[in-house]
């Protein structure tokens, strides 16, 4: 049973015409996999306008209250995709982090992903439907809403990846890859074709902001394959995957590995 995680970034949901086009690429790997999980992150720069919006009210708002508003974006994102699904006859069901069983560690904001307890997610893959998962976010064994930091939703797709032993991650970005060099300031820089996790840990540690620097971590201690590509292009895109060897054991999260604690 092939499962891939698809991971929509805010620039290819930034308009509503563009729910439709994700949700044909979607339909089209179908052909492929029979267990699909799409995570999604907010459209366009709405994070942004959201935490504009709350500072308009607190200049530095309760890291509580700050999470159960920045989450909604995401939320927005779900709604939209599984609507799209459904307009063109794919069965689709859209979960929040909590409903999806993202269990974080309480520090919002910033959290860390303790574990997966899929079952929703796994009930309704069995049934047959894609499911949405809103990214970037997750609840605390108190049963508050958290987020994992900016550009968190990377992480998210990987750690669902990590839980359903997924075959790949796919990330639908607005660049065509990985590239030595940030392409929007210096367009000719090279753009890898593949990588080891080390050498993109280096690249984003670096400071190019292709990747949520958690989700390699993830990624490299659980031997997940990964795809960073355009989501204008059918072709291309960066390949990170694990050595040949390598064997998968365990499924580690964050709080577990303590590389990924800062
Ligand atoms: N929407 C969130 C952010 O902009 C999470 C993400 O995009 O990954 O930071
Ligand atoms: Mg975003």
């Amino acid at each position: 049973m092939k499962t891939l995680i698809m991971k929509f970034g805010g620039a290819s949901l930034a308009d509503p015409e563009q729910f439709g086009k994700v949700a044909s690429l979607i339909l089209d790997r179908l052909k492929v996999y029979s267990r699909i999980v799409i995570v999604v992150s907010a459209m366009g720069k709405m994070t942004d306008e959201l935490i504009a919006l709350a500072k308009k009210v607190h200049p530095s708002p309760p890291k509580r209250e700050y999470d159960m508003m920045v989450t909604v974006g995401e939320r927005i994102s779900m709604a939209l995709l599984a609507m799209a699904l459904s307009n063109q006859g794919c069965e689709a069901v859209s979960f929040t982090g909590s409903q999806s069983g993202i269990i974080t560690c309480n520090n919002h904001s910033d959290a860390k992903i303790l574990e997966i307890r899929p079952r929703r997610i796994l009930e309704n893959l069995e049934l047959g439907k894609v499911v949405i998962v809103a990214g970037f976010q997750g609840v605390s064994k108190e049963g508050e809403i958290t987020t994992l930091g900016r550009g968190g939703s990377d992480t998210s797709a990987v750690a669902l990846g990590v839980a359903l032993d997924a075959d790949r991650v796919e990330f639908f970005k607005d660049v065509d890859g990985i590239f030595e060099a940030d392409p929007k300031a210096i367009p000719a820089a090279k753009q890898f074709s593949s990588l080891d996790y080390d050498q993109a840990l280096t690249i984003v540690r670096g400071g190019a902001k292709v990747l949520h620097e958690r989700s390699l971590l993830l990624a490299q201690a659980n031997g997940i394959p990964l795809h960073i590509r355009s989501f204008l292009k059918e072709e291309g895109g960066t390949y990170i995957n694990p050595s040949p060897d390598w064997k998968r054991h365990k499924k580690i999260f964050e709080a577990q590995d303590p590389a990924s604690i800062r």
